[in-house]
Parts: structure tokens; sequence; C-alpha cells
């Protein structure tokens, strides 16, 4: 059975077992007279997030809503899927990020330029494009009507991605932070960053993540994975977390441009953060893998890297 849980009132996570694993990426229902699912996580896992709506007593003619942080296939992949089983929602995304859910062609090409092809079918699936009557496009500080008051705003949050947004919600407080602040596992209480390629931008990062800090929400919502209330120690630290790890990137590249040895470098250069001295070999292996899966080293290393080229390119000679 599919496990929800109450992130804060009027808004139930739903665990979508994306990669077939517990707590590693949530997608989210905010209630309302017109209820909104935030995230859909994966094309592979759209019968969970059915079946989580199902179980939370949200029909196929119920939900209003389909809201994505940002279209990268862990977060919007599903949503094409999702969209004939909900006829009655609207799809909202970023107005950059539009286009590429009503085509995906890019997009997948684009994760499979990262994750090969098998990797690609094996982790996401076939991604479906969302029909472009479904699609209306977000810009900064447009709201999605709830009902009875309740909306969710965007806050259009680049960095992680130029598109990104993050979702107030205005009866809690709470922010969808999509992974503007990077990834945080509750259970272990690591927060690690996400710097994907192409669009990785270390100033529009931490710019985004000060804006979402200076509206003062109330929790923050991870996508990976659930609510968190310390929002200044998080918000804090995502920030420090980037910039020591553009840091390390920095320092590797004076040594070596491979990639591999580069993620190497990033791996042993942030160690500290990520070995919880408390954890037996076991558990740290599994906790390991449930980030490498979401925010790899290697993914990391090259988002950093491209950034970097991209500031040295723009700098005055
Ligand atoms: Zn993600």
């Amino acid at each position: 059975m599919t496990r929800t849980f109450e992130a804060a009132p009027g808004i139930i996570a739903i665990d979508t077992r994306m990669f077939e694993r517990e707590n590693v990426t949530s997608a989210y229902l905010v209630t309302g007279p017109r209820p909104a699912l935030v995230e859909t996580g994966s094309a592979t896992v759209a019968d969970e997030v059915r079946e989580g709506l199902r179980s939370l007593g949200v029909g196929p003619d119920d939900l209003a809503h389909i809201v994505v942080t940002h279209i990268h296939l862990d977060h919007a992949g599903g949503a094409g899927t999702l969209a004939p089983h909900f006829p009655s929602a609207t799809v909202w995304v970023h107005e950059r990020g539009a286009p590429h859910l009503a085509d995906p062609t890019r997009l997948t090409a684009s994760a499979e330029r990262i994750y090969g092809e098998d990797g690609l079918r094996r982790l996401f699936g076939p991604v479906e494009p969302v029909p472009e009557d479904r699609l209306r496009a977000l810009t900064d500080m447009d709201s999605v009507d709830l009902g009875d008051g309740r909306r969710l705003t965007a806050l259009h949050t680049p960095g992680h991605a130029s598109h990104h947004v993050a979702l107030l919600d205005s009866e809690t407080g709470g922010a969808f932070v999509g992974d503007a602040l990077g990834v945080f596992l509750p259970d272990v209480q690591i927060l690690r960053p996400a710097t994907p390629p192409p669009e990785f931008d270390l100033e529009q990062a931490i710019r985004s993540i000060e804006r979402i800090r200076g509206v003062e929400p109330s929790s923050i919502l991870f996508s990976h994975f659930g609510p968190m209330a310390e929002v200044e120690h998080v918000t804090t630290l995502a920030i420090t977390r980037l910039e020591r790890w553009t840091g390390v990137v920095e320092e590797a590249l004076e040594e070596t441009d491979d990639p591999a040895r580069v993620a190497e470098l990033l791996r042993e250069g942030t160690a500290m953060e990520t070995n919880p001295a408390d954890a037996d070999e076991g558990r740290r292996a599994g906790v390991a893998e449930r980030y490498e899966l979401l925010s790899s080293y290697e993914m990391n290393a090259m988002g950093i890297m491209r950034y970097l080229r991209k500031r040295r390119e723009a700098a005055p000679a």
C-alpha cells in the first residue's frame, strides 16, 4: 500500500517509491475545494501516485491542478502519464519548462546523455507529452487557486535549473522547494547539493535560496524528501554547501579536467558532510546509494564544471 503522511495541515506527502526505494521522492497533495498535486515523480511511479491519491479520496475528476517545480524527470516525468487519468487537472510549470512538457524530445535526449539509453528507460520509463491545452505556464508570483482563499504562489528560483520555481502555500506558509536547496533525506539528516548540468548556476542558486529564506516559510517541503521545520538552518547550510562544493571542484580543476577524477576529488573533499559517525557500514552503503541515485557526485561534478567554464568564458580577460 502506498504510504502517505501529513507534512503540514492540509498537505499530505505521498511516498512515490521512486527507484523502488522508500523515502526518496515525495509528491504532495494540497487539499482544498480545488486540490493540487505538487510534483508527480517519474513516469515509472505514476501508478503509485494514483494509488496514493485514491487512498486519500481524490478521484479522477477531483484533482484540479498538477504543479511541478521543474521539468526534470524525477519531478515532472509522470505529468504526461498522469494527465489522462485526471482529465480536470491543469498542469502548471514555469513558462520556460512548458514547451518541454508538451514535447519531451529534448528533455529525454538531455537525460539520456546523463543516464544512457538503458538507464533512462529503467529509472524513468517512457516520458509521455502533456497535451498543450492542459498546460499553463507560470511566471514569478503567479498563483494557482485552490479555492477558499488557498493558493500556491510561484517564486522563480533558478540555479538548479533556469526554469525552477518554488511554491509557497498561503494556508500553512510551507514552501515546496523542489531541488533548489538540494537533497535532504530526513532519516539520515544529510543535505547534499544538486548541481546538475547543463544549467546549474551558483550565483542564481544562492540568490534563490536567499529568496526562499526571505519569505520566512513555516517549513521546507523537500521533493527529496518530506518536510523540514528548521528553515534558517537548512537554507544557510544549503548555501554553505553549494559554495564549498563549487570551491572543491575549482581546486580539483587545477589538477585535472577528467570528469571522473573531479567527481572522485569532490567525493573525497566533501566526505565529512556525508559520513554519519554512528552508522554501521551496511546502513552507510544504503544511504550512499540513495543519494547517488538522486544526485550523484558525477552529475554534480559535471554541472559545476560546466558552470565554472561558462563563468570563465563570461569573465573579461
Ligand atoms: Zn530531483
